[in-house]
């Protein structure tokens, strides 16, 4: 066993690489600096890409060696090879630290991956540390959000998966060592066969990507509440986003909630609209540039995560809102 970080880069549907993985190396290059002859290896799965452009992006955040996994066969995601491919890779090279994002596919391929190796694996983590005597610690929350625990495994290698935007990114510029393996795939049995595929229109306003977010909350969720909030997030060029209780409600899409079994955000601002500001909620928004909060109970926790907090009906508060920077942009 290596002290090796290895991270899993993944593409998104346009073939770019998806912020996470770029955040994940950087942070391995933080862990990297705690751990005695280490490297971090960035492996990825695809079929026919730019490697050159991919190589240099990922070797810019700092990746020590970059794995391809290229074949024909594996051109889109599948649940079959992917997970099995990275397995062998993470077999052949073993790293004591595999890092994936908490994607859909990443968290598929994490926990394919822990169970074959019979290791242990830490979903959702929100940061990131080395021990004193080298082992990873894996820090995310426990019992519904009141506690948070650092996590250690005492088997190898450690596995964390980890969701956008938990960490930034940072520069290194490394020139990277490319490493093509040719995968034997005749030997994994492919139980999916994918017949056609067809990607749901991504608005331009995506919570992950907007640097506005427009949240709605329990005391939004009516039609009347609802329409005002689209009404703000639309005149903001924002994304809407709620908490579970929006989307329990049925306001919001479960991509659209944000928290901690939803969405972690950074968006440069957060208007967050009849939410309490419960723990799990607060995981998600940790990051945000800055939070205005409006709310009619003035004890509400969210004031005290906030920059500006509003205390006030919203079925009052955001009609103004609404008013004042629409003319303000008819000024412009
Ligand atoms: C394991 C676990 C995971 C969870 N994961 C998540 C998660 O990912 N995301 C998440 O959000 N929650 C999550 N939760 C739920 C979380 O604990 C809270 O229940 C939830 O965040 C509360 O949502 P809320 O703030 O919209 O509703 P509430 O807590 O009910 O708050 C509604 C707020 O609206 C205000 N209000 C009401 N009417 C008005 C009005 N007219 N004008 C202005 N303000 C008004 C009230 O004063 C109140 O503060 C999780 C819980 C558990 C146990």
């Amino acid at each position: 066993m290596t002290n090796d970080i290895f991270v899993y880069v993944e593409l998104n549907k346009n073939n770019n690489i998806r912020p996470v993985s770029l955040q994940l190396i950087s942070k391995a290059m933080q862990l990297k600096t705690k751990l005695a002859d280490s490297k971090v290896i960035a492996c990825i799965i695809s079929y026919n890409q730019d490697w050159e452009s991919i190589s240099k992006i990922i070797g810019n955040y700092g990746a020590d060696e970059i794995i391809i996994a290229d074949d024909e066969k594996l051109s889109l995601y599948n649940n079959s090879l992917y997970p099995e491919v990275f397995t062998r890779l993470v077999k052949k090279y073993e790293p004591s630290i595999v890092l994936l994002g908490a994607t859909t596919e990443g968290k598929e391929i994490a926990s394919y991956t822990s169970t074959k190796l019979e290791t242990g694996l830490t979903a959702d983590c929100t940061g990131l540390d080395i021990s004193q005597d080298g082992k990873l610690i894996s820090t995310r929350p426990t019992f519904g959000g009141q506690l948070i625990a650092d996590i250690m495994c005492r088997t190898l290698p450690q596995m964390a998966t980890v969701q956008e935007n938990v960490f930034g990114f940072e520069i290194k510029n490394n020139n990277a060592v490319i490493i093509h393996e040719n995968i034997d795939l005749s030997n994994i049995e492919n139980k999916v066969e994918l017949l056609s595929s067809k990607y749901k229109d991504s608005s331009p306003s995506d919570v992950g990507t907007s640097k506005i977010l427009v949240s709605m909350g329990l005391g939004a969720a009516s039609e009347k509440g609802y329409k005002l909030v689209k009404e703000l997030s639309d005149t903001l060029n924002a994304a809407l986003s709620g908490s579970r209780e929006a989307y329990e409600k049925g306001f919001i899409t479960k991509s659209q909630q944000i928290g901690q079994t939803g969405k972690t955000v950074a968006p440069r601002l957060y208007i967050a609209i009849g939410i309490s500001g419960a723990n799990q909620h607060l995981t998600g928004i940790k990051n945000s540039g800055k939070i205005i909060a409006v709310n009619k109970d003035k004890n509400a926790p969210i004031f005290q995560h906030s920059d500006i907090g509003i205390v006030g009906d919203l079925y009052e508060v955001i009609p103004e809102l609404i008013r004042i920077i629409q003319a303000d942009n008819k000024e412009e």
